[in-house]
Formats: C-alpha cells, structure tokens, sequence
C-alpha cells in the first residue's frame, strides 16, 4: 500500500493534458480562459463627457463666477450616439450628455447646475477646473494591454468587458468528459424498481453524476454492469467510445471473488498506476490510465467513493480548467480533541462552526463508518489526521472544504 501524498504525487505525474476550445461570450459564463486576452482597442475608445452639461473651452471660462458669468454661443449638440462634427470655436459651447463624444475645439465640461441657458446662449455660473469632467480616450486601458490573464473565471464583470471592447468569442478549457460505470449485482438502478431484501439501491451513480457536474464536468456516458467480468470490459469499451478524460467506475475494485474492475481495466489496455492507499475510508483507490484517459476504481462504499472523489478527483477536473491541482481548504481551530488512533491516514469528517471575528471551530461528526451517507451530509469539510495523530482543543488544523 502507497500513502496518501504518494498517491496524490503519482496523480500528478500522470494528469491528462487539459483541452481547449472557442466558446461565444453568451454561452462562455463560468468558463475559464486559456489564453490571456489582449485589449483590441482603448478604453474609453474616444474622449467624452463624464456629465450632462455644456462642452467649452477652458480659456473662455476660466474667470466665471455667479456674479460675473461668462456667456457663450450655443452652437448645436452633442449626445451619446449622435456627435457635434464641428470645429467648436472661441466663445462657442455645445450642449453635451453623458458619454458622448468632446467636438474638436472644446477641452472642459460644464455641469448643468453651473449653468443657465437662454435663447441661443448659455451662462457659465462657476469656475470650473481645467479638463473637468473629461473622460480621455485611453484612459482606463490603451490597445494591447492585457484585460484577463489565461485561468481567469468568465463570470458577470468579465464577461461585460469582454463585451465592452467587442470581444464576442474566447478560448476556455473544455468541460473534462466524464464516463461513469457503477458496478455491483446487489444494486436497484432507479426508483421505480420494487427492492429485493438483500439488495441495495444505487446511490453512487447520482452522486458521482452530481459531485462531477459541480467541478464542472460533463457526464458523457452513466451506466450499470452486474458483477461479470465480460459485462465490465464491455461497459469499458463502451465508455471509451466517447474518449472521456475520466472514466469513474464504483464498486468491484477490492479483493473479492466478485471484484472485476482491475482485470477488466487491463483487459481493455489500461496499465496500473497505484491500487490501494494506506487511508480511511477508500483504501482500495485503484488508479489507471490508458492514453489520455485516467481510470479511477472507486470503492463502492459510498462515503469512501465520494471521500476519493472528493480528495483525488475534484482536484484533477480542476486542473483540467487550468486551475491549481489541489484540494480547497481554510484553516480552522479544533473545538475538541480530535485523534486518529488507527493504523491508516483518517479523513475524518467535521462540522465547521463560523464565529464573526474569530477562526472557524471544527467538531468532529460523531459516525464516521464508510457505508454512513449522513457522515458526508452533516459534515462542512475533513481533516487528514496520520496514525496516532492528536488535535487539541484550539489547535490550528488544515480542513479540505466538501
Ligand atoms: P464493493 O466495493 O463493490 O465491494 O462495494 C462495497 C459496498 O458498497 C457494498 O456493500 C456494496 O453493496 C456497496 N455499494 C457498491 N456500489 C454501490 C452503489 N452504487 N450504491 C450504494 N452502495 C453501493
Ligand atoms: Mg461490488
């Protein structure tokens, strides 16, 4: 049996290559970029109006007050969508709204409030500042500069100003493909189905199906095999038809007479890379790769399936959305004892308690058995503790967020 960091080590030297696509902007949200976008223009593209007001020239206003105001010629408009081409002159002004265009001559906004505006002229009520209001073309970004850099998430604000410099299309890591195999004779696949006494319904399919699409992942392929040797090389067979970057079997990967995944795997040209951690749950953790596609035999039990899926897996759909290989986590203090006292590293399953001002406290969920569901439902996150292992109340610990 390998460890756990020696486990996680042979992952990563053996993650398939993430792989990319172009997607439209309106169906790119939650995406991540592959490559780092570059402005194709400047922001603002032009000089305009920061204000409703009236566009002059400095040099005509600068000694405007209340009680001497300057007055000027009104010679047209200009708002947002329809300019003023002109030559602005000496002693001219235009009315002006927000984000339209400057006309060639002026330099300087005028707010409304500062102003009253008669037949044909306006009177400049206030001293203004030189430029004042005046947003510059180039000011925010110039042409080239870079806006997003590659494994940037596309949510709302980036989306906007992708949109806002005419970018309609971006490169993104592709969703991963994932096919999914549950294995195991004992199970009922679907609700409808009346349950046997000895049988066990399915819930590894609906949770891996569910944890994969919350990474991000596309389910390609879901299915069931019995515990036959012939039917699991077939269902492999089958899911490689739709060459998945992952495939996820459950159950059929432990010592049993009836453990068919591995042989099946090799039969379909899968080679080993490590089968069993020194761990709990999900000792029987098998790992396997064929070209770019990695094979994980996940424990049947569903605690442990979804503990390995959790620690092992999430991190690699990550990394193939160009994000950091790693498990998320915060750290917390302990708001009790918590040991391992067993042979194996222990992920064991605590609840996270948010106090306002304060680290977040953990305690430990009190049945931890790898066939209890509810240990993963009542549970915030998981601490890895070594054999033999103790944290004492207030200790500071490392906790994986589920
Ligand atoms: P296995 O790893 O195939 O030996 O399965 C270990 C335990 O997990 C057995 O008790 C199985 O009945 C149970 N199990 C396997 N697959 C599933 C599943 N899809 N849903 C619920 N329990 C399962
Ligand atoms: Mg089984």
């Amino acid at each position: 049996m390998i460890t756990v960091s020696e486990a996680f080590t042979l992952l990563q030297q053996n993650l398939p290559q993430p792989s990319t696509e172009e997607r439209r902007l309106i169906e790119a949200h939650g995406y991540y970029l592959a490559a780092d976008v570059l402005a194709p223009e400047p922001s603002p593209r032009f000089t305009n109006s920061a204000m409703d007001g009236y566009a002059v020239r400095w040099s005509d206003v600068l000694a405007a007050s209340k009680n001497h105001p300057a007055a000027l010629r009104l010679v047209g408009e200009s708002r947002a969508g329809g300019p003023y081409p002109d030559l602005v002159g000496p002693g001219e002004a235009t009315r002006i709204s927000t984000g339209a265009m400057l006309p060639p001559g002026v330099d300087t906004i005028i707010r409304v409030e500062d102003t009253s505006e008669t037949a044909e002229r306006v009177l400049i009520l206030a001293a203004p500042k030189p430029g004042q209001d005046v947003r510059h073309a180039g000011e925010e970004f110039e042409k080239g500069e870079k806006l997003l850099p590659a494994t940037s998430r596309l949510g709302s604000r980036q989306l906007a100003l992708l949109a806002a410099v005419g970018i309609n299309q971006v490169p993104v890591f592709a969703n991963p493909r994932v096919a999914i195999i549950g294995t195991g004779s004992e199970l009922i696949v679907g609700a409808e189905q009346e349950l046997k006494g000895h049988q066990i319904r399915d819930s590894n399919t609906i949770m891996l199906l569910n944890a994969v699409q919350e990474c991000d992942g596309e389910v390609i392929n879901c299915c069931h095999v019995v515990d036959d040797l012939a039917a699991t090389v077939a269902a492999l067979h089958q899911a490689m038809t739709g060459r998945p970057a992952i495939l996820l079997c459950s159950g059929g990967v432990s010592v049993g007479r009836h453990d068919h995944v591995k042989e099946a795997a090799a039969q379909v040209g899968f080679t080993e890379i490590f089968w069993r951690i020194r761990q709990k749950p999900g000792k029987p953790l098998f790992l396997a790769r064929q070209g770019d596609t990695l094979l994980f035999g996940l424990p049947g039990n569903p605690v442990s399936a979804f503990m390995c899926f959790t620690h092992y897996i999430r991190p690699v759909l990550a990394w193939l959305h160009g994000q950091i290989f790693t498990q998320p986590s915060i750290t917390a203090r302990a708001g009790e004892t918590i040991s391992n006292s067993g042979k194996r590293t222990n992920f064991m399953r605590v609840t996270i308690t948010q106090q306002p001002g304060s680290v977040p406290a953990i305690s430990s969920v009190a049945k931890q058995g790898s066939h209890m569901l509810t240990s993963i439902v009542l549970a915030d996150g998981y601490i890895s503790l070594e054999p033999g292992e103790s944290v004492e109340t207030d200790g500071l610990v490392e906790v994986f967020l589920l």
